[in-house]
């Protein structure tokens, strides 16, 4: 590839991106990098460790009041969304840093600027310099869809919500998938009046039946008002608000109306077209299994290809496309039993197949399921729920899928997903010893076939 002026050219410096850069430099390939926003991409800096963050910080709410029971007086605690926000920057941009020096010890030349691609083999920066590379890689990653509704400019996404200069007292958040449920979550518990308009007649599309409706109830106890099966028909600025009317003439008056309806591949001003890759109805880049598009020197991973949209997968995306291109070692992703979390209160994790999703794979599926009120709830008198539930193919007895909403789901799913990974049968379950007191002793303790009622 000495012909070029770098073997690898990589647009966006996200999750695959940097994963990317990274391995192919280690493996001796001259790599650039191009990143227009903040080194760390969508997860680093407006993704899933803010939203961690913010998670944590909306949870204390409880914390205070469970305390009381067991036996804390505690002082009337005041919240300021100023210094968390102020403490979010401080580690994003500590977290960015690193990303940054990973990169520069790897060798990776990074440009701090927009690239566009020109050419099967040339990529243009935002200076105008162009360069040429034996590969290009696309890791753009994705953004949120705008609404198509009157006003719909007034709105906010998830990226602007994270940096309000005001804290929302009462905000409209639009969507039902996992983004839109933990901002609900986040904004409620950080002590605003939070309603949900989903146009759908559950939250969750995607996910079991028991844990869509466990997330409705779990948002409801936490004061988030439901309107569900309707939309937005208009947002307008009136004196002090926003005023949001529904499909349905509910008219609300609100401070923030944060969109979350969707998220699509950034592939709209990449210079594509000065090439033939191909993209899908919805803009994503069309790949096959090592990520390689129909022109052989264009690649792409992560969101930008519209997989599994979701950042441990974009990372071995990176990950493989650098092994197989750059390190001689072809290596396809797997994109089964990928354990996934809806950090919402109570929080969901799950793996593998939902009930339904199961029958129609395997006819015959035994479910096992508890829903019990945590230790925790005891004393602190809060009324909530934990749910499992195991879904087994009844031929083999295999584990297929596993569903927790409780506190801690997501740390026991990531763990639950090793036996599922590994095969395990709902014998291999029982036969774990429980470990007690715990919620998680519960999966490894069903006995019970669950029937319909
Ligand atoms: C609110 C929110 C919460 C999320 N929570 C989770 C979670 O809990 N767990 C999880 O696994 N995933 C989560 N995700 C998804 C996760 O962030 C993405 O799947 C992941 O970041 C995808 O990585 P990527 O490398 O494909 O793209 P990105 O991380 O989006 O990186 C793409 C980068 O490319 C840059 N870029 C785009 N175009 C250009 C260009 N022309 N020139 C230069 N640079 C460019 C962008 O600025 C960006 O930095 C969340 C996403 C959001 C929005």
């Amino acid at each position: 590839m000495a012909d070029y002026d770098v073997d690898l050219f990589v647009i966006g410096a996200g999750s695959g991106g940097v994963r990317a850069a990274r391995i192919a430099a280690g493996y001796g390939a001259r790599v650039a990098i191009a990143e227009e926003y903040r080194i760390g991409g969508t997860c680093v800096v407006r993704g899933c460790v803010p939203k961690k963050l913010y998670v944590y910080a909306s949870r204390y709410a409880d914390e205070f009041v469970d305390a009381a029971g067991f036996g804390w007086t505690v002082p009337e605690p005041t919240f300021s969304w100023e210094r968390l926000v102020a403490a979010k920057e401080v580690e994003i941009t500590r977290l960015s840093g690193i990303y940054e020096t990973n990169l520069r010890k790897a060798g990776v030349a990074i440009h701090k600027q927009r690239a566009v691609v020109t050419g099967d083999h040339a990529v243009r920066l935002a200076d105008g310099t162009d360069v040429t590379a034996g590969v290009i890689l696309i890791a753009a990653g994705g953004g949120a869809t705008r609404g198509d509704f009157p006003g719909a400019e007034l709105t906010i996404s998830s990226s602007e919500a994270f940096d309000l200069p005001e804290f929302p007292k009462r905000i409209v958040v639009n969507g039902g998938g996992y983004i839109a449920i933990e901002f609900a979550g986040i904004f409620a518990g950080l002590g605003a009046d939070v309603t949900l308009i989903h146009r759908g007649d559950k939250v969750l599309r995607g996910f079991d039946e028991d844990v869509r409706d466990e997330v409705a109830e779990g948002l409801k106890k936490r004061g988030v008002t439901l309107l569900l099966g309707d939309e937005i028909a208009e947002v307008a600025a009136v004196e002090g608000a926003r005023r949001v009317t529904t499909k349905a003439g509910v008219t609300l008056d609100v401070d923030q109306v944060m969109l979350a309806v969707g998220r699509a591949p950034l592939t709209a001003d990449l210079g594509l077209d000065a090439t033939s890759v191909m993209r899908d109805h919805r803009g994503a880049i069309m790949v096959d299994a090592s990520s390689r598009t129909n022109v052989p020197s264009i690649y792409a991973v992560g969101d930008v290809t519209d997989r599994l949209n979701l950042t441990p997968i974009a990372i071995r995306e990176g990950h493989a496309f650098a092994d197989t291109v750059f390190g001689q070692k072809p290596t396809a992703v797997d994109y089964t039993n990928v354990a996934t979390a809806v950090f919402a209160t109570p929080e969901v994790g799950v793996v593998g197949l939902t009930e339904a999703q199961a029958r129609a794979t395997f006819g015959a599926v035994d479910v096992y399921k508890a829903r019990f009120r945590p230790m925790k709830a005891t004393l602190s008198g809060r009324d909530d729920k934990v749910l499992m539930k195991i879904v087994v193919d009844a031929a083999t007895d295999r584990v297929v899928g596993v569903h927790v909403v409780g506190e801690a789901a997501a740390e026991m799913i990531q763990l639950a997903a090793v036996a599922v990974k590994m095969g395990a049968t709902k014998a291999d379950f029982d036969d774990t010893v429980a470990l007690h007191p715990s919620a998680a002793e519960e999966l490894v303790t069903l006995r019970t076939k669950w029937t319909p009622s």
